[in-house]
């Protein structure tokens, strides 16, 4: 299945993504995770989209799609892929299409994680993330069990710069401004489909993994 994960900063999309990627064995790729880790080892990428990161930006079209074009080019990705966190502009919905369209393939479905703001708010502020191994963890509703400390590798826990409060605030923003669109472009072509992103992780889970069993029980 080729899916892409939709909605704003906070929606649960990463670890949906993480959990389906296992369940289902296709390649989570999330244009926030291959970002961070090219700042995180000084690539050139990642010198290019430090800045717009830090500040709650987008990086430049050009830069992620190309990103995307090459992961999607990969061996893996050729049963299925998750998109989480591209497309964030029309201008890379219309590239991803091309690109779809010289392989002559389609997306299943767009996923729209339908999330309200202070939940949003209080996910985001609240989100601790190891330095070592990149699990995720909330002050209050995820908690480590030795405090600042990852139970899976021992790492330290730290707060992203872009989940400060003023940047989520300019994250949400740009989400409005630049993406929220493309619930309509991809309503438009019939593939979206809706879930609470205000819900449980496994209730969550739950609804996803009863509209994916149905499409693939659908084709066997
Ligand atoms: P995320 O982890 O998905 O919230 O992404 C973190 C940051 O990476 C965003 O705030 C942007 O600065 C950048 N980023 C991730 N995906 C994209 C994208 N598709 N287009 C532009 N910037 C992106």
């Amino acid at each position: 299945m080729r899916l892409i994960f939709l909605g704003p900063p906070g929606a649960g999309k990463g670890t949906q993504a993480k959990v389906i990627s296992k369940k289902f064995n296709y390649p989570h790729i999330s244009t926030g995770d291959i970002l961070r880790e090219s700042v995180k080892n000084n690539s050139p990428v990642g010198r290019q989209a430090k800045g717009y990161m830090d500040r709650g930006e987008l990086v430049p079209d050009e830069i992620v799609t190309r990103i995307v074009v090459e992961r999607l080019g990969r061996p893996d990705a050729s049963a299925g892929f998750i998109l989480d966190g591209f497309p964030r502009t029309k201008k890379q919905a219309v590239e991803l299409d091309k690109e779809f369209k010289k392989a002559g393939i389609g997306i299943d479905y767009a996923i729209y994680f339908e999330t309200s703001e202070p939940v949003v708010i209080s996910r985001l502020s609240g989100r601790r993330v190891c330095e070592k191994c990149g699990l995720n963890y909330h002050i209050t509703n995820i908690r480590p069990k030795k405090e600042n400390t990852c139970d899976a590798c021992g790492g330290a826990l730290f707060q992203r710069e872009d989940d400060k409060v003023e940047t989520i605030k300019k994250r949400l923003n740009v989400y409005k401004n630049q993406t929220a669109d493309l619930i309509d472009y991809y309503k438009d072509k019939g593939v979206l489909e809706t879930v609470s992103g205000d819900l449980s992780v496994e209730e969550v889970f739950k609804a996803l993994s009863v509209l994916f069993n149905k499409r693939i029980n659908d084709r066997s």
